[in-house]
C-alpha cells in the first residue's frame, strides 16, 4: 500500500513530466474511480488545461489546473502514477489517462480500485474535508505540534501514527520502521511514553521518511534501498532484527499486522 515516500515518488513523476503541458485528451477507462463525479464534468474541466503546480499532503496528491481548481489523486491500496512517452502502450489497470498535446501521457493505475481521482475547488478546503492532520513532513509539524496532536490519546502508538487525521502520510509499513528505529513496541499506549521517548519517536518519524524519499525507497518497492539497519527489508515471515538478529515478532495491533523485535522493542 503506497505511503508518504511512494506518493512523493508519484509527485516527482508528475512534476518532472507533466507540469506545464496542455491536456489534449482525457480517457476514463473505469468511471467508478471518480465516485460521484461524472466523466463528462471531469473531462471538460481537464481538457485544454495545464497542470501548473503539484502538492502532496499525506497520501494525497493535488495538481492545480491552469483554468482553476485542482485535480486530486488518492492511491488507496494499489494505486500508482506513471508517465508514458508517446507511442507506448497503456499500462495494465490504467483507470484514468491524461494525454498531453504532442507529448506523452500520465496514467493513473489502480488494480484494486480502492482510491479516488477527483476535482477540488480549493486545496486547503479539500484537506479539511478529508479531515487530514498535518503532513508528517510539514515544517509546521514541529515537536510541540506533534505533542499537542497526540495529547490525551489512549490508543497504541502504531494506530496513532497511522491515523491520517492526526498525522497524514504514514501507513502500516513505515509505522513499523519508525517504531523499530525509535525502539518502541507498536502496542505501547502512546500516553505511557516518557517525554524523551515521544521526542525520539517524532525525530525518527521525520528521519525515516526523509531517508526513504532521498533513497527512492517505497513501502513495497525498493525497500532494499533503505540504509543498513533498517527493518523494511526484513519485514516478512522469517525475518530477523537487523540490530540483534532475533526473529521478528509478527502480531496484530489495532487490526493491522505489526512487525517488531521483541528484544530491541520490548515484548
Ligand atoms: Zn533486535
Amino acid at each position: 500500500m503506497p505511503e508518504l515516500p511512494d506518493i512523493e515518488g508519484f509527485k516527482r513523476v508528475l512534476a518532472d513530466n507533466a507540469l506545464g503541458k496542455t491536456i489534449a485528451e482525457v480517457v476514463v477507462n473505469d468511471a467508478r474511480i471518480l465516485g460521484e463525479l461524472s466523466v463528462r464534468t471531469f473531462s471538460s474541466r481537464l481538457r485544454g488545461a495545464k497542470l501548473v503546480e503539484v502538492h502532496r499532503h499525506g497520501k494525497h496528491l493535488m495538481a492545480r489546473l491552469s483554468q482553476g481548481g485542482w485535480l486530486t489523486l488518492h492511491f488507496g491500496m494499489t494505486g500508482a502514477l506513471q508517465f508514458e512517452d508517446k507511442g507506448s502502450s497503456e499500462p495494465p489497470f490504467t483507470r484514468v489517462r491524461l494525454d498531453f498535446a504532442g507529448d506523452g501521457s500520465l496514467a493513473y493505475i489502480n488494480k484494486r480500485m480502492i482510491g479516488r481521482v477527483g476535482l477540488a475547488e480549493d486545496a486547503a478546503d479539500f484537506v479539511a474535508a478529508e479531515k487530514l492532520g498535518l503532513d508528517a513532513l510539514d515544517p509546521r509539524l514541529d515537536f510541540n505540534a506533534f505533542k499537542a496532536a497526540v495529547l490525551g490519546l489512549k490508543r497504541d502508538v502504531k494506530s496513532v501514527l497511522m491515523d491520517q487525521e492526526i498525522v497524514a502520510g504514514i501507513g502500516n509499513i513505515y509505522s513499523d520502521e519508525i517504531l523499530f528505529q525509535a525502539q518502541i513496541n507498536p502496542s505501547e499506549p502512546i500516553a505511557s511514553l516518557a517525554p524523551e521517548t515521544l521526542k525520539r519517536l517524532f525525530l525518527e518519524m521525520r528521519k525515516v521518511l526523509k531517508t526513504a524519499i532521498s533513497r527512492g525507497a517505497g513501502s513495497e518497492q525498493f525497500v532494499e534501498r533503505m540504509p543498513k539497519g533498517s527493518l523494511l527489508p526484513e519485514r516478512h515471515k522469517g525475518g530477523h532484527c537487523p540490530r540483534c538478529q532475533s526473529p521478528l515478532k509478527i502480531f496484530k495491533v489495532g487490526g493491522r499486522t505489526a512487525y517488531c523485535c521483541p528484544r530491541c522493542q520490548g515484548d
